[in-house]
């Protein structure tokens, strides 16, 4: 079996655990040290319960906490080239372990696929993790989806997905005109269209749980993001969870 919950979800700070057996990991810290350790309280989590901490990308709502996190707990950290050389050098990370965004990998109990995605980052991956008969997907900050990642998140028992904006509320918005066209292009984030249709391109038809992440604060809001997402899965609104700032989402099994 295994179970996710995430810390928080969005621009302010990330961080999804993942468990399998005796196996449990963090995927990004983008917060606090304090911060981080209440958060992972709130799960009936501490910091010695976890054994790695693997990271998407070196943007500071993923990466920032990190470092300080990983050499506080003494935890491995799991990281492409890419992403080590743009968050400055393993110096500050004592114990690390370099991946390739196509090759899978284990940590204990747990089988990690990496991914490639479309994302303003030196070298962007996300994650398929399974105990080896059950699948969850990971896919945030990425501008677009691609085939390979629709071969990727074909036939997922759970699937937590970013849905990052409305598009005409983004380009309605405040925003500066330079930063809507980062957000909106193919390297920015997915917006809640897009979303919808890499949805439509991939098998779904074992979704145990979908979980709505990466939701903007100012350019979405969770009704949004839920109607584009259930009018592509053909499901209730109330099915489709959302994965918050603030409380992020409690555990979650897949059976
Ligand atoms: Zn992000
Ligand atoms: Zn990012």
């Amino acid at each position: 079996m295994i179970r996710f919950a995430s810390l928080g979800s969005g621009s302010e700070g990330n961080g999804l655990i993942v468990e399998s057996g005796t196996t449990r990991i963090l995927v990004d810290c983008g917060f606090r040290l304090s911060d981080t350790v209440t958060r992972l309280g709130r799960l009936g989590l501490a910091p010695a319960d976890l054994d790695a901490v693997l990271v998407t990308h070196e943007h500071d709502d993923h990466a920032g906490g990190v470092a300080r996190f990983a050499r506080r707990y003494h935890l491995p950290v799991y990281l492409t080239y890419g992403t080590l050389v743009a968050i400055g050098g393993g110096a500050m990370m004592p114990r690390m372990s370099l991946i390739d965004s196509h090759t899978p990998f284990m940590i204990g109990d747990l089988e990690i696929h990496p991914y490639p995605v479309p994302h303003d980052a030196r070298e962007p991956s996300q994650f398929v993790f399974s105990d080896g008969e059950r699948r969850l997907g990971l896919l945030t900050d990425t501008g677009d989806s691609t085939p390979h990642i629709e071969r990727m998140l074909s036939g997922l028992d759970a699937l937590v997905l970013e849905c990052n904006h409305d598009l005409e509320l983004l380009m309605s918005g405040p925003y500066p005109p330079t930063l809507k066209r980062r957000i909106s292009s193919r390297y920015g984030h997915l917006d809640n269209a897009t979303a919808a249709r890499l949805i439509g391109g991939i098998d779904c038809s074992r979704l145990q749980h979908f979980v709505a992440a990466h939701l903007s604060a100012q350019n979405n809001t969770p009704e949004l993001a839920r109607t584009a997402v259930c009018a592509a899965l053909n499901c209730a609104p109330e099915w489709i969870a959302i994965a918050t700032q603030t409380h992020g989402l409690d555990w979650r099994d897949i059976a």
